[in-house]
């Protein structure tokens, strides 16, 4: 990993990663979500061949980071895991996948454990890195509400130590949203600032403790994604809504951050949180100055520079799912965008590029502009210490690996 992350830097570059939306079907009813299955619009998935031929690109480009995403790509599944072996010997050392969960409905039902043995054992052996299971809140009826599938928490439990069993460690996946818990759900709208942090501080708590007590070893959380039509943005990708569910001003978003940052370290140690706080430091000082507050002192987005997306309609490349304005063309065919396409963005705050971005910005400037990399540290002591801190917390959870169970120990 360390050679290619210098062999990276050396270039300019960060490792390479690359999303592809291997379809845009999907068979839950998430208001968070423009490709729930009460939505019509024609259904499309990218053909085998399509997709062989971008990871063979992909391989050439020096991509490390390959996510399977959707809609739902176990609606695929017979199709997906022979993708996911192809990109792993072709080289990609971190292939991950996901899902809503829909295979875990049913669990009182005669085979559920036979069908889980065999989900598991097929998905362990397809070599994917990490698999994650999105779950919407702690409350179990409120996510089976959300997503249109009823038993899936008690499923999930169930699976999980299958899953285990046969060397594969999920991740619960919270796309943070108003209904993590039902205090949360009953804030009233335009509550005070003290409350409404206290409020998703307890919901944040709440969250963890719930997936930690499913037997979850490692959790992520996607910032709130609500594109609206006054947007700058044109998505591409309909993981996103106008929904009051995940839609927050700025100020409430400052908030969540707060919350958020402050719970991780209390649950640190019990289960492997992805989340690195020094993006969540950078997105509050950037919500708050979107609302009149603090200078930005993050890192901008490498979306378009080393992060891309394939989406599934076209099969073309996007700097992500939300420059739907930037069409760089089919993958396979394009080179790199070049220096001319390199323009600071931070127009959204998809989890998937921002993190590793902000995670990784700070080892760009070290080796392409030193002096701002010791100025930057040197003005910001906070903001070096937290990405200190996650690097070392990273590195101590044997960077997520979703083959290994090690609870992280900071
Ligand atoms: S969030 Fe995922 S599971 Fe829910 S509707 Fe969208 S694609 Fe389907
Ligand atoms: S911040 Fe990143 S993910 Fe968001 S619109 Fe810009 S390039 Fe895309």
């Amino acid at each position: 990993m360390l050679m290619h992350l210098v062999s990276s830097l050396a270039r300019q570059r960060v490792p390479g990663q690359l999303v592809i939306q291997l379809t845009d079907r999907c068979n839950a009813r998430c208001p968070q979500c423009g490709m729930r299955v009460t939505e019509d619009f024609p259904r499309t998935r990218l053909e085998t061949d399509r997709v062989l031929a971008i990871i063979d690109a992909a391989v050439r480009k020096k991509i490390r980071s390959l996510s399977f995403t959707g809609g739902e790509p176990l609606i695929y599944l017979k199709d997906l895991v022979p993708l996911i072996r192809y990109a792993v010997d072709a080289g990609i050392p971190y292939v991950r996948t996901g899902t809503n969960g829909f295979l875990f409905m049913g669990s009182n039902s005669p085979g559920f454990e036979a069908r889980m043995e065999h989900l598991a054992e097929t998905l362990a052996g397809s070599g994917v890195r990490n698999f994650w299971i999105s779950i919407d809140s702690a409350d179990p009826a409120v996510h089976e509400t959300m997503r249109g599938l009823p038993g899936v928490i008690a499923g999930i439990r169930k699976a999980l130590p299958i899953f285990h069993r046969n060397g594969l460690y999920p991740s619960a996946n919270l796309g943070i949203n108003r209904n993590i818990t039902r205090q949360t759900m009953a804030l009233a709208p335009g509550c005070d600032g003290e409350t409404f942090y206290r409020t998703y501080r307890d919901g944040f708590r709440d969250f963890y403790s719930a997936v930690i007590d499913m037997g979850f070893t490692i959790v992520n959380s996607c910032y709130p994604m609500s594109v609206s039509p006054d947007d700058e943005l044109a998505a591409v990708y309909s993981a996103s809504s106008t929904d009051r569910v995940v839609r927050f001003s700025n100020a409430e978003k400052a908030l969540l951050y707060r919350a958020l940052f402050d719970t991780i370290p209390e649950f640190r140690n019990r289960i492997r949180i992805f989340s690195p706080r020094t993006s969540l430091y950078a997105l509050i000082m950037e919500t708050e100055q979107a609302d009149g507050g603090n200078t930005v002192n993050g890192y901008s987005c490498r979306g378009g520079l080393d992060f891309f997306f394939i989406d599934a309609k076209s099969g073309h490349t996007y700097p992500c799912g939300f420059r739907g304005q930037d069409d760089y063309g089919p993958f396979d065919a394009s080179g790199f965008p070049g220096a001319s396409h390199e323009r600071p963005c931070r127009e959204c705050h998809w989890e998937c590029f921002r993190d590793p971005s902000e995670l990784a910005g700070p080892l760009l400037d070290l080796a392409r502009r030193p002096h701002r990399f010791f100025s930057r540290f040197l003005t910001d002591r906070s903001y070096a210490r937290l990405w200190f801190e996650d690097l070392m917390y990273y590195r101590t959870c044997g960077w997520f690996d979703g083959r290994k169970s090690n609870v992280c120990h900071d």
